[in-house]
């Protein structure tokens, strides 16, 4: 079975609509959303409607709980951003909507576990707020800390820097793997990237593909999302997991950002870096 797995999408809609279309040109039909939908961008109730849409498991991050509640821990402009974010949602005009949205972004769950498959936003430690950076690879108490939270596979998303953490505290960027990892024994932590606001210095929307060997068969949504208890067969095939990056329209976004004053420029400008 073939899964679709997106995360920090941030209210960029351009980005967004390019992932969902390569997604489903690619025949995936299932889609796994790591969180932060929104924050930063200028289309947060497009992007929640789209993930509402097409997501059939979709977690909690750190900017929706922002939204949700009262933002702790962000800078000035991040914060700006997620009240800004917060009006959007809270705005009369389409109040039936809003509600419904509301009331998505507040019944997400924090992890997700699907046979041996952790999914979070943050860390297996933090699932909200952890960042687990590259250069985590020289902190052994950290990594060593997290690894023995995770059972085997560990998804996540939050830095916007994808790539591959290994129990022996190595990090591959995707170039460096050639955009594919075959999983094998040791455990893996994944970091899928960002759709929506990339950091690793690539612009480009970035996802990942997980290939886990099941056979796809109807009714597997459901038995996934809602029978966690009932374990699908062991795999049988190779698990891998394929890295896409896909240009978009940032220049589109990036003037609907200028156009808010309460978006800082520079979340518009970093789009055009991947920073
Ligand atoms: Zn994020």
């Amino acid at each position: 079975m073939r899964r679709a797995l997106i995360s920090d999408i941030h209210g960029n809609l351009e980005a967004l609509e390019v992932v969902l279309d390569d997604i489903k040109a690619q025949g995936i039909t299932e889609i796994f959303c790591l969180g932060d939908i929104i924050g930063y961008g200028p289309n947060p109730r497009e992007c929640i409607d789209r993930v509402m849409e097409h997501c059939a498991v979709s977690l909690l991050g750190n900017h929706d709980q922002g939204a949700l509640f009262d933002p702790d821990g962000f800078n000035i402009g991040a914060e700006r951003a997620i009240f800004w974010t917060r009006e959007q949602l809270e705005s009369p005009t389409d109040r039936d909507n809003n509600e419904k949205r509301w009331e998505f972004l507040g019944e997400l769950p924090r992890t997700h576990r699907f046979h041996q498959f952790l999914f979070v936003h943050g860390s297996p430690r933090n699932p909200l707020s952890e960042y687990i950076f590259p250069e985590d690879i020289y902190n052994q108490r950290k990594m060593e800390r997290l690894f023995q939270l995770v059972e085997k596979y560990c998804f996540q998303g939050h830095t916007h820097v994808p790539g591959v953490f290994t129990e022996s505290y190595q990090f591959f960027s995707p170039e460096e793997i050639d955009h594919e990892y075959t999983l094998g024994e040791g455990k893996l932590m994944i970091n899928v990237g960002s759709v929506g606001q990339p950091r690793d210095g690539d612009p480009r929307a970035c996802y990942v593909i997980l290939e886990d060997g099941h056979v796809e068969h109807k009714g597997a949504i459901e038995t996934v999302v809602y029978n966690v208890n009932d374990e699908p067969p062991p795999s049988a095939g190779p698990i891998t997991v394929r890295f896409r990056r896909l240009p978009y329209d940032f220049e589109t976004t990036i003037k609907k950002i200028y156009a808010v004053s309460e978006l800082e420029p520079f979340l518009g400008d970093r789009l055009r870096q991947g920073r």
